[in-house]
């Protein structure tokens, strides 16, 4: 039985491995020339540039996703940076703590609290209760196979499904608290304003925190040392390991299909690829409104696309630098105020930066030497995407000066950039989605309702459609890697369900 992949992402890779290791013939089509889709790193004049792992659900043996990862990796081969803190924050306030503003995100829970409380003890409730809601979030046993569960096994609602009724008693009490609302609990103004900032101003759940960060303390949110490209280049190795196929250049325009049922995959050469089963692992509104022509679609699906029901995650304007010098003793990862408030030319307003000093990661640099980025996330990156369609010559000289205000700014906090930048490389929300083909640039698929635990309105069949499902970050808002590899296996379970394949695991070789 032949399966059509689209898309050599972690998704689109991680489904061709289950899928080889059940004994399905699979190829996967990319029209890139290269593997990882967003979760990639390139190469400029001796420095490598990062940009989707900056940390790992799954990275230790403590998370449930471990075990995932370690189906398609040997997770043992790999060594991870379990940072101390997670990231830095300096606030606008003027209140002084410690002779500094900077607001330090422990990822040990014992000493976050201790922190939280030597800054604020006015805040000793709120601070007591945020830290215990974390623990309790360590005591679950978060199953990875949640979803797919209550579609192959009907007796599991009755008796397995109990086992995760605390924990979804305790999701559901705690779901509607988000950055701001706890924010207003506070009394302490330093504080009060550091998780104002946590999403860099934007108001979202406080789980997409609480949750990484309880992870994070049972070291279980790693970066891989040698990034992105050493990270999904074991899982492509695992998948050409184990006879799967990989057409790179292969840019799919259309889905086949006869009699309501997927049959095949239409090339932008013209070829046709006939297949039993297809998957898109590629952007959802690309695979439903032109693979398929919005020809499969209802009434959730139309109001997802008008973004009624969810909006798309963020963009990015990023800038990397390969720069001469150290920064040994600078923050990983440090978000901080501007004097003035800088003016993207796709009309964000920004008053605050983050930058990743990448100094914990001795591949991506030559010895002494650091490669550093500044992101700017946009909600509107289709100024970019159609300025670079319409007026190249404009996209290349806005791009450009945008960035070197980014560096001026860069260079006035930290010091000892400019004089020592050796390569520079600017990525746009056009450069992402020229790449990776991601609607609207997007770097985690949809973002996260404000009811995070809500079951996802994105499902991966569609409807009057056989043969035909959907894999990737698009899938269940929020996005990320750990929804890549999980809605891989998701798909490659059900299939092998249909068709009365019991699913295996193939471990690996000794
Ligand atoms: C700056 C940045 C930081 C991030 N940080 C993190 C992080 O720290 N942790 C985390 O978990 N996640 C992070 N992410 C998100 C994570 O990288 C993505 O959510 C994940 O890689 C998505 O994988 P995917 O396979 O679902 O989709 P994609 O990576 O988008 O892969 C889709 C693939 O399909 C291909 N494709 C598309 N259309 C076609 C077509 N018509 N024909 C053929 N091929 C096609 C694309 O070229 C691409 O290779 C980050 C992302 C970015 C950009």
């Amino acid at each position: 039985m032949k399966i059509n992949i689209i898309g050599a992402g972690v998704a689109g890779l991680s489904a061709g491995c289950y899928l080889q290791m059940n004994g399905f013939e699979t190829e996967i089509f990319e029209r890139h020339t290269t593997f990882g889709g967003l979760c990639t790193s390139w190469q400029r004049g001796g420095y490598t540039f990062e940009s989707g792992l900056q940390w790992l659900l799954g990275s230790g043996r403590s998370n449930p996703f471990y075990q995932l990862w370690s189906e398609l990796i040997d997770m043992d081969s790999i060594r991870f940076v379990h940072h101390d803190v997670r990231m830095e924050i300096e606030v606008t306030d003027n209140t002084d703590i410690f002779g500094d503003k900077v607001f330090h995100l422990y990822t040990n829970l014992e000493q976050l609290e201790r922190y939280l409380l030597s800054i604020a003890p006015e805040d000793e409730a709120s601070i007591k209760k945020l830290v215990h809601t974390m623990r309790r979030m360590q005591s679950y046993e978060i199953p990875p196979k949640i979803r797919v569960v209550p579609q192959l096994l009907p007796w599991y609602r009755k008796t397995g499904f109990i086992r995760y009724l605390p924990l979804l008693f305790f999701l559901h009490r705690v779901k509607r608290e988000t950055n701001f609302t706890f924010a207003e609990k506070l009394k302490n103004p330093f504080l009060k304003e550091a998780f104002r900032l946590f999403f860099d101003g934007d108001e979202l759940p406080l789980l997409i925190l609480t949750m990484p960060l309880a992870f994070s303390d049972l070291k279980g949110t790693g970066y891989p040392i040698g990034g992105s490209v050493g990270f999904t280049g074991h899982i492509e190795q695992k998948y050409l390991e184990l006879g799967g196929k990989i057409r790179y250049r292969a840019e799919v325009e259309k889905i086949v299909v006869k009699n309501n049922q997927a049959t095949g995959l239409l090339l932008k050469t013209g070829e046709v690829i006939q297949s039993d089963i297809t998957i898109s692992a590629a952007d959802w509104n690309f695979t439903l409104f032109n693979a398929l022509e919005g020809k499969y679609v209802n009434r959730t699906i139309l109001e997802l696309r008008s973004h009624e029901k969810l909006k798309v995650y963020y963009s990015v304007f990023m800038v990397s630098l390969g720069v001469a010098a150290g920064f040994a003793n600078k923050p990983h990862f440090l978000r901080f105020p501007l004097a003035d408030t800088l003016i993207s030319p796709d009309g964000s307003q920004y008053t605050r930066m983050e930058a990743h000093i990448n100094n914990y990661d001795p591949t991506l640099a030559p010895e002494g030497k650091t490669a550093i980025s500044i992101s700017f996330y946009t909600k509107n990156a289709n100024y970019w995407i159609n300025l670079r369609l319409a007026d190249y010559e404009k996209y290349l000289v806005e791009k450009q000066d945008f960035s070197r205000s980014i560096i001026d700014l860069a260079d006035a906090k930290f010091g000892g950039i400019k004089e020592h930048i050796e390569v520079i490389d600017v990525a746009t929300p056009a450069t992402f989605h020229r790449y990776t083909n991601n609607s609207k640039g997007s770097v985690q698929g949809w973002l996260p309702g404000k009811n995070i635990i809500a079951q996802s309105p994105v499902k991966i069949e569609l409807p009057g459609l056989k043969d035909f499902y959907l894999a990737g970050h698009w899938t269940i808002p929020g996005g990320g890697l750990p929804v890549a590899i999980k809605s891989a296996r998701d798909v490659s379970q059900i299939i092998c369900h249909r068709k009365k394949v019991p699913f295996r695991i193939r471990p690996h070789p000794p």
